[in-house]
């Protein structure tokens, strides 16, 4: 596997792609069973894997987590070429972020709701870097975990909107046995704070049921909001019911619905959804 840290160097390798089909996996490092999953998945969908580790100044708050998130990068190395990738890129935020720099991408409409409302300029951050190095790579595909849902909508309504020549692949969220969703940040989680996780992603699943099994949002709701209240530390976001298209918030469920929360537990911010179909 070979590891690139400029962009040059990453043109360089880029414009010599030709034919060959690129799979490209863009995270932020500190790699867990969820990123591999998208890059196994790469490997096995194309001839060239690309995975890139990048933790993205413009995507964190001036309060949020920046400067702690964590950062491994000798084990991030192992972990990405052990899953299959040819080729490691990890550019500084000095080279993707001269000064001068001015440009951003806003994907309106789907950076509102949710995590936009808690987190000003999140998708910004987050539509600018993901086109930046699409820009970078040139990739066939692009995978990216339902995970992170928002994300992933307003990533794929990017790819659209701008014509760009790469299809956008959404890959299943990952948990652990206790039914919590993977994530980079959950190291930082207590014991305690951890068990408390698990109850929180048992409601969504459980809230996930009463939809599909009575169609009633607000009982479903009211469910997950008692659950996230009776636990000690811990500051609901937002729970909702949402169209998994334009994620507008819905109150009857006729086909499909997703169920999205994002809460503090202690330090962590912790996000979470479920896809529901109704009927057969
Ligand atoms: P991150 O490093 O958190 O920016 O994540 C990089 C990519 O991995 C994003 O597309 C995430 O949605 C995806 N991802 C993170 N955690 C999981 C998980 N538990 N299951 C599936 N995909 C995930």
């Amino acid at each position: 596997m070979r590891i690139v840290r400029s962009l040059s160097g990453m043109q360089s390798l880029s414009s010599r792609w030709g034919g060959r089909s690129v799979g490209f996996v863009p995270t932020m490092g500190a790699l867990h069973e969820g990123h591999l999953s998208l890059i196994r998945r790469a490997r096995r969908e194309n001839r060239i894997v690309v995975v890139s580790v990048f933790v993205n100044p413009s995507q964190f708050g001036p309060r949020e987590d920046f400067s702690k998130y964590p950062r491994p990068f000798a084990a991030d190395t192992r972990l990405a070429r052990l899953a299959g990738a040819d080729v490691l890129f990890a550019p500084s935020a000095a080279a993707l972020y001269p000064p001068g720099f001015q440009t951003w991408v806003d994907v309106s409409s789907l950076s509102q709701p949710l995590c936009g409302r808690f987190r000003p300029g999140h998708f910004r951050g987050v539509a600018t870097v993901v086109l930046k190095l699409l820009n970078l790579v040139r990739p066939s595909r692009a995978y990216f975990g339902e995970k992170d849902f928002q994300q992933w909508r307003v990533v794929r309504r990017l790819a659209s909107d701008l014509n760009l020549p790469v299809r956008i692949v959404a890959c299943p969220i990952r948990r652990a046995d206790d039914g919590v969703a993977l994530s980079s940040r959950n190291v930082y989680l207590s014991p305690a704070q951890r068990f408390q996780a698990a109850r929180m992603a048992r409601a969504l699943r459980m809230a996930a049921g009463l939809i599909k099994s009575r169609g009633s949002v607000s009982v479903a709701l009211r469910n997950v909001k008692r659950v996230l209240r009776s636990i000690p530390d811990c500051r609901i976001d937002y729970v909702e019911v949402a169209d998994p298209e334009t994620l507008a918030p819905v109150s009857v469920v006729k086909r499909k619905a997703v169920i999205l929360a994002a809460v503090r537990i202690g330090p962590v911010r912790l996000i979470d959804n479920r896809l529901v179909t109704v009927g057969r």
